[in-house]
């Protein structure tokens, strides 16, 4: 089979994460081109994996001899590059969100999609190809905890981070904390059910960083959901966690509960000392998801390969963003929403 000719958008956070991911470990990959408005960046992946690096992202899908684009640039841009992607005729691999708002452009991108069936797209809701949340999804739909009930999900970035989330969120709009970070819940919360919700009351505030006020983010935004059924859910999203990634859910079910990652540790290690018993915990989400991030790279490659549909799609993606958008409006308008 042959390898798959790439070229990355964004070397920020993620996209040099992917791109090392990429360029090192996926055998049937080929980074061959990459494009950032950052030269350092730039200069440093040139320097590590031996690619060619371009400022315009248009010229780059114009000139490269490249399969495929994988899109890890700002949300904004989502819309704009997809389309421009695919309309060069190229594969697609596209970061969560599929763009901030459910706007005009978001909906050509959609329309962009379906024109291109040939075309593999596929979204990058990672935690999808995680262990553990494959492994709950398995024991859902074995019945081994009956009906669900109700859903808890905590989505709360390490407060070793604000700073770089801080320049990631200044730099372009993140979309907020519904958008950017309860999305990935909303995601796994229609995966597991196969459900929608149908009302949201949302809310939010910046206690824990008040600097967020200046950018228009809140800290911790609080959502809760109610589907047609009547199950319920509440989804937590934050940058404020001081011991580190608390990315955790708990499924309860009318026959039994299960929590997934309950307590972020970065190892199976206990420390035993006149402090007390203490575990280190995970800091980073390109630490806690690392091998899900591998994995999702890895399938839209077969997929691309044996010319197969992304396995999370464009729907998936709109789905979640009318969901997140829906509790964003309900945190400021302070009203119940109907979705
Ligand atoms: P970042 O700000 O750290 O990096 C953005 C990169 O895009 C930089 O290299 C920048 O130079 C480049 N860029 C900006 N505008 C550009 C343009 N017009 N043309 C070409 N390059 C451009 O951002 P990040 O944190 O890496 O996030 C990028 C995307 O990845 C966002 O959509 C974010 O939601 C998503 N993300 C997803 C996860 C996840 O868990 N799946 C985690 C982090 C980020």
């Amino acid at each position: 089979m042959k390898k798959v000719k790439l070229g990355v958008i964004g070397l920020g956070r993620l996209g040099m994460v992917h791109t090392r991911h990429l360029a090192t470990l996926i055998s049937d990959a080929e980074v061959k081109d990459v494009c950032a408005l950052d030269q350092s960046q730039l200069n440093y992946a040139k320097d590590h994996f031996n690619v060619t690096t371009w400022v315009d992202y248009k010229e780059m899908i114009d000139s490269a001899d490249i399969d495929a684009v994988v899109i890890v640039a700002p949300t904004g841009f989502h819309p704009e590059m997809v389309i421009y992607a695919l309309n060069a005729n190229k594969h697609v691999f596209c970061e969560k969100p599929v763009g901030l708002h459910l706007d005009d452009t978001v909906l050509l991108m959609e329309k962009t999609v379906t024109a291109h069936p040939h075309l593999t797209f596929q979204l990058g809701f990672m935690r999808r190809y995680d262990a553990s949340y494959r492994h709950a999804k398995k024991i859902i739909e074995d019945g081994q905890i009956g009906d669900i009930v109700y859903i808890r999900a905590y989505g709360i970035d390490p407060s070793s981070g604000m700073e770089s989330f801080t320049k990631f969120a200044s730099d372009n709009d993140s979309g907020g904390i519904f958008v950017d970070m309860c999305i990935h819940d909303i995601d796994l919360i229609r995966w597991y059910t196969g459900m929608e919700p149908i009302q949201t009351w949302s809310m939010g505030n910046q206690i824990a960083a008040p600097e967020l006020k200046v950018i228009g983010e809140y800290e911790t935004g609080v959502a809760t959901l109610k589907f047609a059924n009547g199950m319920v859910a509440t989804l937590i999203g934050g940058r404020h966690a001081a011991h580190g990634n608390q990315v955790e859910m708990e499924i309860m079910g009318s026959d039994g509960w299960l929590r997934i990652a309950q307590e972020p540790n970065k190892d199976f290690v206990t420390l035993f000392t006149h402090s007390g018993v203490v575990r280190p915990s995970m800091q980073s989400f390109s630490e806690r998801f690392e091998l899900a991030f591998i994995d999702e790279l890895k399938d839209f490659i077969t997929r691309v390969q044996y010319k197969q549909p992304g396995s999370i799609t464009m729907a998936d993606g709109i789905q979640a963003l009318r969901i997140a958008e829906a509790c964003k409006q309900s945190a400021e308008s302070g009203s119940l929403i109907a979705i």
